[in-house]
């Protein structure tokens, strides 16, 4: 198993989840991926298709969520996108507010600095950001 996988999942039983194999696949899939998903996308993957069905792989993200190990991002909820939130690894966002696509910025992370900065000033430790950056892609322009 993925060791980062297996760390989210001993994470997860950490904070009371049940270690099911639907989880166990749900976050591999949520890493695997090179970007964000919809909840449409993870529920027809290869590996939680045959494994459960879209509500449950609602209610998991759900609970991931509100532990703050995956995130939810978007515009509403037909166009929400999830992600895993893996300690030293982050991306910042483009999202389309006409069609709700969403792509990761290749480029530096502009608050890099200004993240040391709040670290130093306020002494908050683990400190992390993902930024969302609207507007309208050229597709819909
Ligand atoms: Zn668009
Ligand atoms: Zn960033």
């Amino acid at each position: 198993m993925n060791p980062v996988v297996k760390d989210t999942i001993d994470h997860c039983r950490k904070l009371g989840l049940r270690r099911t194999k639907a989880l166990e696949e749900l976050i591999a899939t949520l890493l695997e991926a090179d970007r964000p998903m919809t909840l449409a996308e993870l529920a027809a993957s290869d590996r939680l298709a045959d494994q459960c069905d879209k509500a449950t792989v609602f209610r998991l993200l759900q609970r991931l969520a509100s532990h703050g190990l995956v995130r939810r991002l978007g515009l509403h909820e037909r166009a929400a996108y999830f992600t895993l939130l893996v300690p030293g690894k982050h991306n910042d966002y483009l999202i389309c507010t006409t069609c709700g696509r969403i792509e990761a910025i290749q480029a530096p992370c502009p608050v890099h600095q200004l993240e040391a900065e709040i670290r130093e000033k306020t002494g908050y430790r683990n400190l992390y950001h993902e930024l969302e950056f609207f507007g309208v892609c050229p597709a819909c322009a």
